[in-house]
């Protein structure tokens, strides 16, 4: 009776094998120079932004961890600004739509120095209208007798100002509080009931073909976003139908803002990626196959492995690849990339001329479904009982090690705990990885193997 088995090995277990969380987002808007960055800084208890101070670099959407009164949630820096009056009121209002529709609290930063500005009123309209709670925050006040300039703040319409200073943490304490207190149970990047559109991130070196693609697919059938009559704003993610079904792919907008790219910052494309592949549950990897795989791409093999995320590759520009390419690119997998993932599904395709795209979509479902599959603990138990008694685990200081039982602790990617006697070695576990996936299938999933020594 495993059931039984499992009750008793329940506690050793420990909560670190809980579901991963999604924390909830704040995201902090507000006109530039207002000192949204401050306030970052001042909630995550850091000092210097990681933000690259270069005119015209969009440095939208980065995402910090913050922790007050022992809940943790992530802090949105947003930005985006362009130089004129006229742009600037554009993204104003581009980021508050963003936040309404991704973040789960939003914070409205003013400038108590200065008073309401039209940007303020510009942000404040669209907020108003906002499902999501807006908490509004009056910066720079840095004495007790400039907190009269904050009441001015209700003549936005939305609730009671928060008088503080960013810069000097007066004040901070109060807002933390607030938001503590207005953050929403379950984040809603967490929502992954059913008929939610599943979410993709579509990430690679630039030039490898990813806005292409997302044309290609957006042309071919139809992306859902595009055809909400009076949508105006650049929405950060994009909802594409493919194969009968919705999916979202997020953080698109960076791929369209092409002009970013151009300048090359390598460091922030990284944490962008990064984001993105967080924020997922299924990764496109794309690499260029006309082209030798390089660190590059092999760095971001190892993002999305290690992120635990179902992982599609897509070799793109396949039209430009001929006979002699292909032997080389057959060879550089094998020395490069048969380490980092040998378990990805790969499917060769042209963004360009179409070939092979309608290939995606299965591969993308199937490895979702490995992704979220459970064994149940029976089944588990006496596949393992079979290949321990085929192969039993090498001797350690002349004892064998005894694994007594395992279980699958979480899916979304599916991992396994074993209880053992003694200590496994990497190799048996990698030998056991290789059995589960012969046995269960899980294609397109990273799948983990942890040990737990219990004499
Ligand atoms: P952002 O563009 O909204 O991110 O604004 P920053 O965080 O970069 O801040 C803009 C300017 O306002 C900087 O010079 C900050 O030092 C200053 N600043 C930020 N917070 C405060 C504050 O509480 N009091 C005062 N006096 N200045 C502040
Ligand atoms: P991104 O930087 O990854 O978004 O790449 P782009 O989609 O902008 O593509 C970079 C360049 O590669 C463009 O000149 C595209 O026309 C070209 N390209 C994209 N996909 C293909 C393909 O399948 N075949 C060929 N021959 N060129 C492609």
């Amino acid at each position: 009776d495993w059931d039984a088995v499992a009750a008793e090995y329940a506690d050793d277990l420990g909560d670190e094998f809980d579901e991963a969380e999604v924390l909830p987002t704040v995201a902090i808007v507000g006109r530039p120079n207002v000192g949204k960055s401050t306030l970052v800084n001042r909630i995550i208890g850091r000092r210097e932004a990681v933000v690259e101070d270069v005119p015209g670099v969009t440095r939208d959407r980065i995402s910090y961890e913050g922790l007050w009164n022992g809940r943790r949630f992530m802090v949105q820096d947003t930005g985006g600004w362009e130089q004129d009056a006229k742009g600037l009121h554009r993204s104003i209002a581009q980021q508050a739509e963003i936040a309404m529709n991704t973040a789960d609290v939003i914070v409205l930063v003013g400038d108590g120095t200065v008073g309401i500005t039209s940007g303020d009123e510009t942000v404040a309209k669209t907020l108003r209208r906002s499902a999501t709670p807006v908490i509004l925050a009056v910066n720079k006040v840095d004495s007790e007798k400039a907190e009269l300039e904050a009441a001015e703040f209700w003549g936005l319409g939305l609730d009671e100002p928060f008088a503080l200073s960013a810069a000097h943490g007066r004040g901070t304490g109060d807002l933390l509080d607030k938001i503590v207190a207005t953050l929403p149970d379950r984040a809603k990047a967490a929502d992954t009931a059913e008929g939610t559109p599943r979410r993709v991130a579509l990430v690679g070196k630039p030039n490898v073909g990813k806005s292409s693609l997302l044309n290609k697919l957006v042309g071919e059938e139809r992306s859902v976003v595009d055809n909400v009559a009076g949508t105006t704003v650049d929405p950060v993610d994009s909802l594409v139908e493919l194969g009968g079904k919705v999916w979202r792919f997020v953080d698109t907008a960076g791929l369209r803002r092409k002009v970013n790219q151009a300048f090359g910052h390598e460091y922030y494309a990284s944490l962008r990626t990064k984001g993105a592949i967080e924020a997922a549950e299924i990764v496109i990897l794309m690499l260029d196959a006309s082209e030798p795989v390089t660190e590059q791409d092999l760095r971001v093999i190892s993002m999305a492995a290690d992120a635990g995320r179902a992982v599609v590759i897509a070799f793109n520009k396949w039209d430009l690849v001929d006979e002699d390419r292909r032997y080389m690119l057959d060879k550089e997998i094998d020395r490069e990339m048969s380490k980092i993932l040998t378990w990805a599904h790969r499917v060769n395709i042209s963004a360009q001329t179409g070939r092979a795209v309608q290939k995606l979509v299965p591969a993308m479902e199937t490895s979702l479904d490995s992704w979220d599959k459970r064994i149940p603990t029976g089944v588990l138990n006496s596949w393992l009982k079979d290949v321990i008694a085929a192969t039993p685990p090498p001797m350690r200081g002349g004892r064998l090690p005894r694994i007594r039982f395992a279980t699958q602790a979480t899916t979304r990617p599916p991992t396994f705990v074993l209880f053992s006697s003694g200590f496994i070695e990497a190799g048996y576990r990698r030998f056991l990885e290789r059995k589960l996936r012969e046995t269960f299938g899980f294609d397109g999933s990273p799948v983990r193997i942890n040990v737990r020594v219990k004499e």
